[in-house]
């Protein structure tokens, strides 16, 4: 696994990733046992994990995985580590949810259906008859669950973890991992991507007259998107105190309307 390398106390070398931690000949006490639970959503998230290849064995050497309907298919054993993907879209997935809670010590947030709602938050701010119109035709029912708010799973239960993203980035993922392991507090950027996007040396979005919301959404992907010649679509959440004035004055100068600001923003971040 890449790392970039460091001093553990006592002076020894290690490598970023857990396999680096392993080779430090820190002694794991016991395997925290994972679980992974879907909600509403494209399943993009857990297909990230499984994209790890070789990287998921470095992970199984510190976790063992309980629970992973897409990945494996034993159910019923308990867990440390609870990992949520989706978003709540129904009175039933509150209830599920809270009993996951229950018997999770540790409970992640993972991917931008879970952690802000991401594209089943659109929803909320929708005229659903128009919405069922147009998917299922006029004459169709409105299902019941239609009605329902859609919810990120931190607001219906506590969570000590969130990993962003649409979808994850499996660097942070591997990161945050690593830190719960050997229990230290994962460093969750809360700088808006534009510093990302400066350190790759990119030209900025604006200057191609697009609107990029890297201004005001959070760090920690290494902008991608501006780093390949598209806008940032916001989908790692905005950040936690964004700089109003600056967007602001980059909308004047740009000659950008709050209504198409806003368009872009209700493609993740709807409330
Ligand atoms: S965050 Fe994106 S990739 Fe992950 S489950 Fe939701 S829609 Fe899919
Ligand atoms: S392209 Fe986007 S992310 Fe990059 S500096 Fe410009 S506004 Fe910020
Ligand atoms: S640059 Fe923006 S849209 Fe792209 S991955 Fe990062 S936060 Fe998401």
């Amino acid at each position: 696994m890449p790392g970039s390398g460091g001093k553990l106390p006592g002076g020894r070398n290690y490598n970023s990733g857990i396999t680096g931690f392993i080779q430090s000949g820190f002694a794991i006490m016991k395997k925290q046992r994972v679980a992974v639970f879907d909600f509403a959503c494209c399943e993009g998230c857990q297909l990230q994990l499984l994209n790890m290849d070789e990287k998921l064995l470095d992970l199984l050497a510190v976790v063992d995985i309980v629970e992973w309907r897409e990945g494996m298919s034993e159910h019923g054993a308990a867990y440390d580590i609870a990992l949520i993907e989706g978003s709540i879209t129904r009175p039933e997935d509150e209830e599920r949810i809270r009993r996951i809670r229950e018997q999770a010590p540790v409970l992640i947030e993972l991917g931008a259906c879970a952690s802000i709602g991401g594209v089943n938050k659109i929803k909320n701010a929708s005229d659903l008859d128009e919405v069922k119109s147009c998917v299922y035709g006029s004459s169709a029912g409105l299902p019941q669950f239609a009605t329902y708010q859609t919810k990120a799973i931190h607001e219906v239960v506590q969570v000590e973890y969130t990993i962003h993203g649409c979808p994850i980035d499996l660097v942070e993922f591997t990161k945050v991992m690593t830190s719960i392991v050997i229990g230290t507090k994962p460093d969750i950027p809360s700088y808006p991507v534009c510093v990302e996007c400066k350190m790759r040396g990119n030209p900025c979005r604006y200057d191609y007259n697009e609107l990029c919301l890297g201004v005001i959404t959070r760090a920690g992907c290494n902008a991608p998107c501006p780093s390949a010649g598209f806008w940032c679509f916001g989908c790692r959440g905005l950040v936690d105190d964004p700089n109003v004035n600056a967007a602001r004055g980059m909308m004047k100068e740009y000659n950008i309307t709050l209504e198409s600001l806003v368009d872009k923003i209700a493609l993740f971040n709807t409330r």
